[in-house]
Order: C-alpha cells, then structure tokens, then sequence
C-alpha cells in the first residue's frame, strides 16, 4: 500500500452525485471519528458547476462522518491504485443528523416503517448504464457479441464489485448501443441503497481504469435507448418470513403490500420529481420505451410504473423468497437514498391509512381509449420535471416527509436545472449530464 493512498469520504447529495473529501490514509484514524467539514451550501450544489439560491449563504457547516461499514478499500488493477472509499452521514456539530442529510433521511423512513409496521425493508436495484469509447459501436441488442466485446472491461468490473461487496448477481448487455445492465441482489434497507452508490462508482472506476466512460444517464442522448434504475423492494416480518406476499391474494400482493403499493400511486406524480428528479429524466419516462408512462400497477407489467414481480419458484411456499415490487418510475439522477426514503414515506402514509388494493391493469393503457383510462383511474405520469416538481410542491403530504429547508433547497436546484435545459438544447443538456452522472 503506498502512502500517498487516499481515502474518500464520499457523500450523495441532493443532485444524487457523489461529493468527496479526501484523507491521506496515516491521517485517517485520527480523522474518522470527527470526519472532515463541508460548507452547508455545498448541498445546494447543481450537477454542473453552479450553486442555486439556497438559505446557508457563507454560513457554517457539517461534519462527514464515516459509517465503517461501509468502508471499501478495491484494488483493480495492480499498477493503479486502489478505490478506497467510505460512506458518510451528514452530521450536526453536536452528532445529531443534518436536516438536508439524505443518507440519515432514508434511516429515519425506514425506522418508522419498522416501528409502526414491525416491517424490515429490503431492496435491491437494476442498474443500467452506457459505455462511451472508440470501440462502442452497435451490436445486436443483448447479444453475446456486444458482451464479449466489452470482456475486459466486464471481467475487471465484475471483480471490483465482488471485492466491494456489491452483491451482483447478473452482468448482461442491454437494447441499446454500449449499453449495459448491473443487477444487485436484496440488502437491508441503508445498506441496499448504499449498494447503489457503490456500484455506480466501481462501474465509473472501472471503465476509466480500461479507457471508456460511463453513464447512468437516464438518456445518454435525446435519441438513445434510456437508463433505468429499477428499484425493487420485499418486507421481511420479524421472523424473517417474506410479508410482501399472500398466495391468495390478487396478484399475490399481501393486503399490508396493496396498501403500501396505493400510497406510492397515490403520490406518484409528486415522488417523480424525487425519483426521476432531472429535465432529461422525461425523455426516458414515457409510454413505448419499456420504462413507464402510466401511473399504473400490474403484474409483470413493464408499461407500469409500479410493477408486481412474482417469483419463479413453483411450488407456492417458495413463492415468497423471490416476490417482490418493483418501481420503475427511478433513474440514476435520483439519490437513491432520497428515492428510497420518499417511496417508504408514501407506502407507510398508505399502511397508516389502510388504502384499498390497487387496481392491477394489464397490458398496455395505450390500448384503452381516453373514456376508459379515465373510468379506471389510469393517468399519464409527468412528461417534464416542470410538471413533477409542480405535483411535489402543491402535495403537503409529501412535502410534509422533509423539513422546510430541504424542500426549500431541493425544488431551487430542480427549478434551476429546469431553468438551465430550457435555455440549452436537448443534445447539450443530455451531453452534460453523462458528463456527470
Ligand atoms: N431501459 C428501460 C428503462 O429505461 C428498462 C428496460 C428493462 O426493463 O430492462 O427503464
Ligand atoms: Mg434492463
């Protein structure tokens, strides 16, 4: 190990971007316990490089502070050094959570949930990304041949997220061109989401480390095939057994399940500007690209925004292990721990109130006419952020999940993104996002 090592202490703010300060590795043992300082009004960050209108001005700031457990230290290559890297809450002078800390936003949801529900959330992403370099070209769609092409790429990446412990379970192509797919399987509510910060940083590491960039973009380009970043989501009870699902039950969805799934469509138009909180997120979001348009549930409906995802054992007391829901309204310019934290806080609303079971819709609403989409309560998911952010402000409820300053914070950097795309052209604006994301 060389001295100059450095670990990162990383942290996903509200623009779901992984800032970093970093500590000589002989320094870090001293360091760990009080972390490093980060001005407050480094949150109202924007992707790009300005800072939007935010209520901190020059003003004071937090403490990172490294959660050891996810410490990760990954050697890729030999001759490079290592990523080693820790995730960090963002904590008050006085050790209490940051009110605009995202990491401690999803905590405080998911302790609630266990609280008032006695219900362990487990997620696990879908992480679809693109590669750019000179030997990305077309090859057929989920081809062996645009896997094989990538292998060292693949083989390196594959093994870095091993030794992080991102817990992959498949590597494949995907339709469009360079682009790829990651699955993950289930952790445990914080751990799941800091699995996706993980992932996204080794996948970024190790295609730099093999001469390529990459994008979880949700569109690499107006034209190109969208990224998605599905997230799925099983209850455990606390005998551990699977509380998502009831064999007898429409679409095997539990009537604890149904009520969570009717909170999230109940303010899925609002949870959009969270979830798929970026301009260029509305150029995948959309009826006919296979990630949603509809504020719909179905069983293994990929029109859907909130699909039912049955197991593929068959014999029926196996049928719950696998079982879970997936919302396919995310993308990866949504922090996940915000992403997640805000779908809990729907779902448990749901719980609290006893919703009624969703209506399950199959195939595709395009199909209905305008009468009976409206008859069954189908509703087109916002087609621009514009319109996301404009369901999240007039919705208290979920307004009501974060404090006034993140709200205040939060819809300054979406109004300015906004502002920013409609000055720029689509093109540019899709440029510069793969840039960052
Ligand atoms: N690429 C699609 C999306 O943007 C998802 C395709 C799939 O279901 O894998 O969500
Ligand atoms: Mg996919």
């Amino acid at each position: 190990m060389s001295r100059g090592e450095v670990i990162y202490l990383v942290w996903n703010d509200l623009v779901g971007l992984s800032r970093t300060r970093g500590v000589p590795i002989g320094e870090y043992e001293r360091r760990k316990a009080h972390g490093l300082g980060w001005a407050l009004a480094g949150q109202a960050m924007t992707p790009f490089e300005d800072i939007a209108e935010n209520p901190w001005g020059p003003m004071d700031e937090v403490r990172q502070i490294p959660d050891e457990e996810t410490r990760r230290r990954v050697l890729l290559r030999p001759e490079h050094p290592a990523l080693h890297l820790v995730l960090c809450d963002s904590l008050n002078p006085d050790g209490s959570p940051w009110e605009c800390c995202t990491r401690s936003f999803l905590a405080a949801a998911l302790a609630d949930m266990k609280a008032e529900t006695g219900l362990d959330l487990h997620v696990a992403y879908e992480n679809e990304f693109a590669l750019f370099g000179e030997d990305i070209r077309w090859a057929a769609p989920f081809s062996l041949d645009a896997a094989r092409r990538i292998a060292p790429f693949a083989d390196l990446c594959v093994a870095a997220l091993i030794d992080a412990g991102a817990g992959i379970e498949t590597f494949e192509p995907e339709y469009g061109v360079g682009q790829f797919e990651i699955t993950c399987g289930p952790a445990a509510g914080l751990a799941g989401a800091d699995r996706v910060v993980l992932t996204r940083e080794v996948v970024h590491e190790a295609a730099r480390q093999s001469g390529l960039r990459s994008t979880f973009s949700p569109k690499p380009a107006p034209d190109a095939v969208g990224n998605g970043c599905h997230l799925h989501v099983s209850f455990l009870d606390a005998d551990g057994k699977a509380a998502a699902y009831d064999a007898d039950a429409p679409g095997e969805l539990s009537t604890v399940a149904a009520s969570f799934v009717a909170g999230v469509q109940r303010h899925v138009a609002a949870l959009c500007a969270v979830t798929a909180p970026s301009p260029i997120s509305y150029l995948r979001l959309g009826p006919h690209h296979w990630s949603c348009g509809y504020d719909i549930v179905g069983v293994q409906n990929r029109e859907a925004a909130i699909r039912i995802c049955p197991s593929p054992a068959a014999e029926p007391a196996d049928r719950g292990d696998a079982f879970n829901i997936e919302f396919r309204f995310t993308d990866a310019t949504a922090s996940p721990y915000l992403a997640i934290g805000a779908i809990v806080r729907a779902g448990l609303q749901g719980i609290r109130d006893g919703l009624p079971r969703p209506d399950l819709v199959e195939g595709e609403p395009d199909d209905l006419s305008g009468d009976e989409r409206e008859a069954r309560g189908i509703g087109r998911l916002p087609t621009s952020l514009d319109e996301a952010l404009d369901a999240f402000e007039a919705d208290e409820s979920v307004k009501s999940w974060f404090t006034p300053t993140m709200v205040q914070a939060y819809t300054a950097l979406k109004r300015h993104e906004i502002r920013l795309y409609a000055e720029s052209r689509a093109e540019r604006m899709c440029e510069r996002y793969v840039q960052v994301y």
